[in-house]
């Protein structure tokens, strides 16, 4: 591993593979992707400009670098030179240049360090260019070339030997017992048969414990056949986020795997957007067929037991405003799931200038959060995302992405915010009604 200093361009490196090596396996890992939608993609852009005027990473910086079309710039050459219609002459006339390892190596900071991936620059573009997909799709390439941030990698490699980023698997009934201790709720662990397998995301065994055992409240209450299960638990899944599409797969198929071997007919995903995006929009690609069970986020099961009238809450009464997590929204299209939970709740709700589908990023999505050396830049984009709220003059500040919630604690305690952000799960396991 190099970590480059603070003069030249942030990159860290993986693997023993010499310079040309990377590039040749980046480039396979490109070509690989450039299905027909991608090359599309790569066709369609009319260079309006409209996309750098979504980026929250352009707006905080004003850096043409941070632009989401400049940001594919290398998996364009690639496309141009590799796969277009005139990729042949391209190559002849040497039109587009050869990737080079600095170009890659630059382009790291670029794809990983001021992207999450969030799609807003995506919702905008007149020519329906998927930008998000393709800076995913260019992770994947990035991986397999080790060109990927060393947090990262980290966590990959964590996740590879125990299933998680987080703990070993066969730790998980140790620590939901801890758990189930502290906050005096019973977690069901490892049962052989139930209804609803329920996930978690790494800061739910670390330091977001409360949000695991008000889930474990809500389904107590609601009297549901549930459990944990240690062959299928943590649904943040790595892969998605660094390019890694085989732990990807492996992740991902754990949860499915484990919900179908003990008969549940649902998977209940945690408050964390990426793990939407993996496990709700994603799986069915590891299975070439409809998945047998349901997958759904906390915040949509949420809505759905209180719409019934299963779960009862009482009325906070007091005004609130909401971070959109873009995976669970914008991404995943659950923009009205915790506008239910909030009404019922009685939240006066200010909403933010940008919202729903709009809503600006928390900073920290697409793995940028772990990714240390990107912290100034998430901070000059929690600015934005804090004078938002501030303009709202709304009390509490609520979000249901435990990523989210981390990545805006961290700014508002840079900051010495007055607000913290709030869960919405945890807000309405505090205030059941009997
Ligand atoms: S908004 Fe779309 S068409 Fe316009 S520059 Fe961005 S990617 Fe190209
Ligand atoms: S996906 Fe989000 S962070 Fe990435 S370029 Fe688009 S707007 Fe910027």
């Amino acid at each position: 591993m190099s970590t480059a200093q603070a003069t030249a361009p942030a990159f860290d490196s993986q693997g023993k593979l010499g310079n040309e090596e990377r590039v040749e396996e980046a480039m396979h890992g490109f070509v690989r992707e450039f299905g027909v939608t991608a090359a599309l993609h790569m066709e369609s852009c009319v260079r309006c400009g409209m996309c750098a005027e979504a980026c929250h990473f352009y707006l905080a910086t004003g850096e043409a670098k941070y632009t989401p079309v400049y940001k594919l710039e290398p998996f364009r050459k690639a496309y141009k030179r590799e796969m277009g219609p005139f990729a042949p002459i391209y190559r002849l006339l040497n039109l587009a240049s050869k990737v080079t390892i600095e170009e890659l190596e630059n382009w790291q900071e670029l794809i990983y360090d001021s992207c999450t991936m969030c799609g807003r620059c995506t919702m905008v573009c007149p020519m329906g260019i998927d930008i998000a997909e393709l800076v995913k799709e260019a992770r994947h390439g990035m991986f397999r070339a080790g060109l990927i941030p060393e947090r990262l990698a980290l966590m990959d490699r964590t996740a590879k030997a125990w299933s998680s980023p987080a703990t070993p698997a066969e730790d998980l009934p140790d620590i939901v017992e801890e758990i189930a201790e502290e906050h005096g709720v019973e977690i069901p662990c490892d049962l052989e048969k139930a209804d609803y397998l329920v996930t978690v995301a790494p800061a739910e065994l670390g330091d977001h414990t409360k949000a695991l055992a008000d889930a474990a409240k809500i389904m107590n209450k609601l009297g549901l056949s549930w459990t944990m299960h240690q062959e299928g638990f943590d649904a943040s899944n790595i892969g998605f986020i660094d390019g890694d599409t085989d732990l990807q797969e492996r992740l991902t198929r754990n949860i499915i795997d484990t919900a179908i071997k003990i008969g549940a007919h649902t998977v209940i995903l945690p408050e964390c957007g990426h793990a939407y995006g993996a496990a709700r929009w994603e799986a069915a690609r590891w299975y070439g067929h409809q998945l047998p069970v349901r997958i759904i986020h906390m915040t949509e099961f949420l809505a759905e037991v209180i719409g019934r009238g299963d779960l009862k809450v009482k009325p906070i009464g007091e005004t609130g405003t909401f971070h959109d997590p873009c995976q669970m929204v914008r991404r995943g299209g659950l923009e009205a799931a915790p506008r239910i939970v909030m009404k019922a709740l009685g939240i006066d709700l200010h909403e933010l200038k940008d919202t729903g589908n709009l809503g600006f990023c928390c900073g920290g999505g697409g793995g940028v959060v772990s990714n240390q050396r990107a912290t100034p830049l998430r901070y000059k984009v929690f600015e934005m995302k804090m004078r938002q709220v501030d303009d709202t003059g709304a009390k509490r500040f609520i979000t249901s992405c435990g990523q989210c919630r981390i990545t805006l604690d961290m700014g508002a305690k840079h900051f010495n915010w007055d607000k913290r952000p709030e869960s919405l799960l945890e807000m309405v396991a505090d205030n059941l009604a009997d």
